[in-house]
This record gives structure tokens, sequence and C-alpha cells, in this order.
């Protein structure tokens, strides 16, 4: 038996070429970008499916790669404000309204003139009807699909030119440019409407994606990425993610990085919210980010939302990385990934957790802690490690603790490998001289 007292260390992550001190001065007002006729969360459709694990995803490189930066290259602010220009030539683009439909055939022309597959994906609702516009570039291989979206529908207030034209002149601009490579991986540039409904037309179109089985490996969710209200708020951006999705904030922060000479944006993540239409690929257990403006727009669902008082610089850049996330995406191998569990965490004569890998890989140098804390006067603080060089795919380990004293205890138990991301699970029980009663697991 061995008792270890643990010291946290917290570490500060820093990204080369940003300080946290320099974004003090920044302006994040804290307005949450929802549906225009929808409250809260309450109001969405609440679905029931088995989540879904993506075990497969791609790792970001290390290294700047030529291609990329020559795709960024060509993402200039002509063609994001071209694209603006039309998206709000129409006028306010409420769904089901005819300059909505307009809107859509103008999306729908653009991309077929780029000589991609084009095609309505139509709804109806009780509340609307209308029309998502799809595009894709198929990739060599077309198992694993990668998508960038953003929503043309408009409030009837106004012309919609930050939320959403900035969203689908970034889809429609990396459309363009993409279309002239190859890619690895499919790719699908999305316009949904009747998003300022309650989320619909994305609605639909996750469910049809679910009941088709769709291997949907990344979802990059552009709305209202073209505002700015001093300098400062231009070199940031929020990215909204799920605890799934953590891994593209992860590759959409090394893209910032490694191309930060071509992009200039640092992203802060916020969590979850389920105010745009990444929402309901999380709720069909799809991995999918919302990128999102750091100053919230002033003019937000008003006649006074036009490119006028828009920032082109930070759209454009805003655009720029979001392209180079997808495209980077598309031609990364989807790489099998070993993935933790803790199933269990049980008492008896000390305390022992079981570790399952239920990922398609093998899990390298696995690290399995149980550490003790609690019991009479706090005495307790007992942290035992259980190491495997290998841990087989769909293969177990467990691991054990012993401590002898008196008292109620927390029991934390946490597990990581070299090649997967750690998980953690708490449990509470009761210590009886070396005998561990009561185990229940926190929720
Ligand atoms: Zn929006």
């Amino acid at each position: 038996m061995k008792a270890i007292v643990v010291f946290i260390i917290t570490g500060l992550l820093t990204i080369p070429g940003y300080t946290l001190a320099g974004t003090s001065n920044i302006s994040s007002n804290g307005t949450p970008h929802h549906p225009a006729f929808v409250e809260s969360r309450d109001d969405l459709v609440n679905v029931q499916v088995a989540h879904r694990s993506s075990p497969s995803h791609p790792m970001a490189p290390n290294t700047a790669d030529v291609n990329i930066i020559e795709l960024l290259q060509q993402l200039n602010e002509p063609l994001i404000l071209g694209y603006l220009e039309n998206l709000t030539s129409f006028g306010p683009r409420e769904t089901g309204t005819p300059s909505c439909d307009q809107a859509a055939h103008y999306i729908f022309d653009t991309f077929q003139n780029m000589g991609l597959v084009v095609r309505y994906h139509n709804y109806t609702d009780a509340t609307v009807s209308g029309s998502n516009v799809e595009a894709t570039l198929y990739g060599n291989d077309t198992t694993n699909i990668f998508i960038i979206c953003g929503h043309y529908d408009s409030v009837a207030a106004g012309p919609g030119a930050d939320d959403d034209g900035s969203g689908v002149a970034a889809v429609l601009a990396a459309a363009e440019i993409m279309r002239n490579y190859d890619f690895d991986h499919t790719v699908r540039f999305v316009a949904f409407s009747g998003e300022e409904q309650g989320l619909i037309g994305s609605y639909h179109y996750v469910q049809d994606a679910y009941n088709s089985n769709e291997s949907i490996v990344a979802v990059l969710n552009a709305d209202m990425i073209g505002f700015t209200a001093t300098g400062s708020d231009g070199i940031v951006g929020k990215i909204f993610e799920n605890p799934a999705s953590e891994w593209i904030v992860s590759f959409t922060q090394d893209i910032s990085v490694i191309y930060s000479d071509y992009i200039g944006i640092q992203l802060f993540p916020q969590g979850e919210t389920w105010g745009s239409d990444h929402y309901y690929f999380w709720e069909y257990g799809y991995d999918a980010v919302f990128y999102h403006e750091y100053h919230f727009n002033d003019y937000y669902h008003s006649a006074n939302d036009t490119i006028d008082r828009m920032n082109i610089t930070y759209s454009t850049r805003f655009s720029r990385l979001i392209l180079a996330t997808l495209a980077q995406m598309a031609q990364q191998p989807v790489q099998q990934r070993p993935v933790l569990e803790i199933s269990s965490i049980s008492g008896g004569l000390g305390v022992t957790a079981q570790i399952n890998n239920i990922g398609d890989a093998n899990a390298s140098d696995v690290k399995a802690t149980i550490l003790i804390t609690g019991g009479l006067f706090n005495l307790i603080n007992v942290q035992s490690t259980s190491e495997q060089t290998v841990l087989n795919a769909q293969g177990s380990m467990q691991s054990k603790a012993m401590v002898f004293r008196l008292g109620k205890i927390l029991i934390t138990v946490a597990a990581d490998a070299s090649n997967a991301d750690q998980v953690t699970k708490q449990a509470t029980g009761f210590l009886l001289g070396p005998f561990v009663l009561e185990v229940v697991i926190a929720p």
C-alpha cells in the first residue's frame, strides 16, 4: 500500500504570438445567438437517439501544408463581399417568402455553376416549409463526410447581412475554392433555412442524414462571423462545442496557429449552446461546432444588420479559418482511435475500477489512477496508479486501491492513454477499516 499526496498544478495554455493579457481590452457582450422565434431550449424537439460515439476522426497536422496556403490566399475580401451583396440584394429572407426562395435559387445556381452536385433538401413542418440547399464535392473515398454550413434565411426585419449572410458567404467561398482540388473525403456545403423559426431546416436535414446512416465526421457551422465593435475584436472569435466535439476545437485551434500568418484569429471555446444549426447534429450524435464573432452584433435581428456595419476583413479572416480547418480535415487520414471508458467503480476490500477500451484501435501506455479523499477528519488522501503498455481494442483492465481508515470518502478515477482522451468518474463510499461500502457513482 502506498499513499501519495497529490498536488494539482494548473498550467496556462499559451498560443505562440498571443497572450491572455492581450485580450483584456476586447469587448465581449453576452447576448446569445438564437432563433428569432424560440425563447428556450425546451421549445425545440426533444430528440431521443442512442448516442453514436464516433471514435474515428482526423488529427491536425503539426506543420503547414502548401496546398492549404494556396487555398487560403484565394479567399479574399472581394470574394466574401460579392457573395454578401448578392445574398442581401433579395431583402429580408424570411423562410416561406418569395425573397427567401430567390436566395435559395441564387445559392443553388451558384453551386451548380461551380460544377458541384447540388440538390434542394425540402422539408415540411407544422410551422413552416422550406428548402435547404446542399452541394457535394465527392472525395476519393466517399465513406466519411465533412460539412460546412450556415443559414441563408433571415428575420423579416432586416437583410441579415451578418446573420447569417456572413456564414453563407463563408460556405460559398469555401465551395468556390475547394471545387478545383481533390480531397480524400467528401465535403458538403450546406445552406439551411428555417433557422429563425427554430432550427427547422437543419432539424429535418440531420434527421434524414441520421436515418440514412450517414457517416458525418465533423460539422462546421458558421453563424454571424462578420461583426466587430473595436479593432481588437478583429483578432478573436468564439467557438461553441459539446464534450464529444472538443477534438474539432483543438483541430481548429491548431489550424489557427499553424496558418496564423494567413488567418490571424484566436478562438475562445465557449461550451454548449442550443442557438444555431449545429444543435441537432449534437442531438443526433454527430460532432459539430458553432463559429461566432467575439463581440455580438449590436444590430442583431434589426433592419441595420447590413453590410456597411460589418467588418469584411474580419469576416474574411474567419472564413479563412473555417476553410483551412475544413480542407485540412478533408485530406487528413481518418484514424481508428481508442476510446477509454470507466465502466464501474466498486467497493469491498479496497476500491476496484474497471476501464474498457470501447474504440476501434489499441490504446497505448494506459494509466488508470484511483484517488481516495475524505474520511474521518478528512485525513485520507491516497492515490494508486495502474499502468498497462497496451490495452487492446474492446479490451478491459482493472485498477485497485487499498486504504485503511474510517468515514465517508470520495473516489475519483481517471484513465488516459498516449493516444486517447482522458476520462474521469467519481463515486462516494463509506470506509470501515479496509472495507469500502455503499459505493455510489456520481451522476
Ligand atoms: Zn443566425
